[in-house]
Parts: C-alpha cells; sequence; structure tokens
C-alpha cells in the first residue's frame, strides 16, 4: 500500500476572513465560506481542493464519505467521484456533499497531472487556447467610488470588469442607470462589462418584467451580460428572458450536480453557464456540464473563483472547452494573493493557462498557514 496512489487520507483546512469589506457578513464575524481540502495519498503526494461551504460542513461530510474514499484509486477522479455521488444518493446530495466532492475531485485531477506529469487540460482532451480574459469582480457602490475601483483595476492590467450585488435592483432605477453609466464610462468603450444583479440574493424582490426592463438599459451602455436577474430556480422566468432580452443573460452559480443542468441547457434558459467548479462537483462534474452546453451552443463561463485553487480549476476547464469565454477574478485579493506562491500576471488583459503537472502552480505555504490559523499543507 506504501507506494500506491490510493487515498490515505483527506485534510480540511479552513480559509478565514471576508474577501470585500462591503461583502455583508451573514454567518458571524468570522465569516467562513471558503475551506480547502487536501487529498494525501499512500504514495505520499499531497494535492489541494477547494470547497465553497464552512469547515464544520466539509468535516461532516469527510466523515460521511470517508468509507467510500478511504483507499480508493486517486487517479481516477471521474471514476473514483462517481463512486461517491452514487452511494450519497440519499444522503444530502446537491448540497454539502456535493460540494465536498468537488474539492475532492479537483484534487484527484492534481494528483493525475501530478503522476503523469501532465497538466490537467490534457488529461480532460487538449487545450483551445493559451489564455483566457479574466473579468475584474467587483461588487457595485456608488458610483464615484465603484469608478475609482474600475479604474484602479484597469491600471492594473484587466480589461473585462464585472460589477454587482451592492445597491443594484434595491434602490431605484435611476440609482441602477447611474452606476452603469459610471462604470461604463470608467472602463471605456473597448473593454467589456457585466452587470450581476445577485438575484441570488435572500428575498430577491424581482421577477421577468423587471429584469426584461432592465436589460433594455443595459443594452444602451452595451453590457456583455447580465448575470442573475432573476432568482436562481426561476428557469421558466429565465427561458422568457433569455428569448427576448436584448443582452446575454448568464446564471447558473447556484446549480450543483450535472443533473440539475440539464433542463437549463436543454430548455436553452441562459446564454452563458456559469457552473462552480467548487460547487458542482468538481472538474469532473464540469467539464461534462461544459460538453453538453457546448452541444447546445451555451458558452461557459466558470465560476470558481473564490481562491486561487478554484481559479486554477478553472483555467483548466476554460482550456479545455471549445464554448469558454472568461474566467471570474480579481487581485488584489486575500484568496489569490496568499494562495499562489508567484502572483499570477496579466498579459494584454489575459491570463496565460499553465502547462505543468496538474494544476501547474505552486501554493504559498506561509499565505494559506496565516489563512487558515496555522494549518501547513504539503506535509504528507
Ligand atoms: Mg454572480
Amino acid at each position: 500500500m506504501k507506494n500506491s496512489h490510493t487515498i490515505r487520507e483527506i485534510r480540511v483546512i479552513p480559509l478565514y476572513g471576508v474577501p470585500y469589506s462591503d461583502w455583508p457578513a451573514r454567518f458571524g464575524q468570522r465569516e467562513q465560506t471558503r475551506t480547502l481540502v487536501e487529498v494525501i495519498t499512500h504514495s505520499g503526494i499531497a494535492s489541494l481542493g477547494c470547497v465553497y461551504t464552512s469547515a464544520d460542513l466539509v468535516e461532516g461530510s469527510l466523515k460521511l464519505l470517508r468509507p467510500l474514499f478511504q483507499d480508493a484509486s486517486a487517479i481516477d477522479p471521474a471514476a473514483t467521484c462517481e463512486k461517491l455521488h452514487q452511494n450519497t444518493f440519499w444522503q444530502g446530495r446537491g448540497g454539502a456533499i456535493t460540494h465536498t466532492i468537488s474539492g475532492i475531485d479537483m484534487a484527484l485531477w492534481d494528483i493525475l497531472g501530478k503522476v503523469t506529469g501532465q497538466p490537467i487540460w490534457r488529461l480532460l482532451g487538449g487545450k483551445y487556447r493559451d489564455r483566457i480574459k479574466p473579468y475584474a469582480s467587483m461588487l457595485m457602490t456608488e458610483p464615484k467610488e465603484l469608478s475609482a475601483k474600475l479604474q484602479s483595476a484597469h491600471g492594473r492590467g484587466f480589461r473585462a470588469f464585472k460589477i454587482g450585488w451592492g445597491p443594484f435592483g434595491r434602490r431605484d432605477d435611476r440609482t441602477d442607470e447611474s452606476i452603469v453609466k459610471a462604470a461604463r464610462e470608467a472602463v471605456g468603450d473597448q473593454c467589456d462589462l457585466m452587470v450581476d444583479a445577485g438575484g441570488s440574493d435572500a428575498f430577491w424582490p424581482h421577477g421577468y418584467k423587471w429584469a426584461l426592463e432592465k436589460s433594455h438599459m443595459l443594452r444602451d451602455y452595451n453590457v456583455n451580460w447580465f448575470e442573475e436577474p432573476l432568482r436562481p430556480d426561476d428557469i421558466d422566468g429565465y427561458v422568457e428572458l433569455t428569448r427576448h432580452s436584448r443582452v446575454k443573460i448568464a446564471s447558473g452559480e447556484c446549480l450543483t450536480r450535472r443533473q440539475s443542468f440539464i433542463p437549463w441547457i436543454e430548455r436553452r434558459a441562459v446564454d452563458y453557464l456559469q457552473p462552480d467548479v467548487t460547487k458542482v462537483g468538481g472538474l469532473s462534474e464540469q467539464h461534462r456540464i461544459g460538453q453538453y452546453a457546448d452541444d447546445h451552443s451555451i458558452l461557459v463561463v466558470p465560476h470558481g473563483w473564490n481562491t486561487g485553487v478554484g481559479l486554477a480549476a478553472d483555467l483548466h476547464l476554460a482550456a479545455a472547452a471549445a464554448n469558454a469565454g472568461w474566467v471570474e477574478y480579481l487581485t488584489p485579493e486575500p484568496y489569490m494573493d496568499d494562495v499562489f506562491a508567484v502572483p499570477l500576471q496579466l498579459e494584454e488583459g489575459y491570463l496565460r493557462i499553465p502547462d505543468g503537472p496538474g494544476y501547474g502552480y505552486e501554493w504559498n505555504v506561509e499565505g494559506i498557514k496565516r489563512l487558515s490559523d496555522g494549518v501547513v499543507i504539503g506535509k504528507p
């Protein structure tokens, strides 16, 4: 067993802190929604995955899953993780269990990459691009403050921007337009600008007609896509809106499991689908979702950026998908800056797809130790 590429242990690494000062913490002072898992093999390889939920839920999920993953192959990510999915249909599937499997699956793809000496994109079938444009993702604030933030990100090399949440759709139409107008003026006509209403917010008050009217305003400012203008489960609303909106419609960050995406894809409920690799079930699941979307002429915009580990997975998924466009990203951002050993560089507004084995990145051991209150990674 000592030298075999089977799973010996999976550790939980909670990350603490709130990335945005203007994001309302809902779960106490130390809101904790980002958790790393470290999969360690009997052969001594340690790899990270990322889960979008609290460490307590990941801990509980791992406890349940342990008999299934203990000593399972660490170099057969899709098969090993499908076994975890298939055996937990009655045990919170689609929720914390699926989120946790996402992190395990990501780490297993990295292990497979390390063992074979290949980048994950090649193991997924090969790459369609060498680089992809990230969009700087930021919360909406009052127009003047937001303009300064956008200009600062532009100065750091970003050429695509997404503004979202904040007062948009929560105050009045004039506020909405003044924010979008200021944002377009701040980034200029040559850059991509996206608007995220944040319809997965609690008790989102708007429906189809509000969203359709808002899309007319957004068209005036040449907005690339309108994200989550409706509640996340309103598939009929999305189908209508995507058919009639004057801008592209994007959604999908709350969906988990490939099966949940089937009606959204088959009914062409969105123009752009945004699966989150840290929630849907990992790279194995998202790659299948992406391929099914491609067969229905739907573009995929990966949404797993909540840590550098998620972004790394997104870059490989985006490389290996014919129908990928953009990835979500932002710096400065502790979950990026403290996670990558070498800070990522933008080249003409693009991020390069890494070519090294697995993710192709080294992690910042000290940075992760800082974010996790003392956990040291890579010590099998
Ligand atoms: Mg969003």
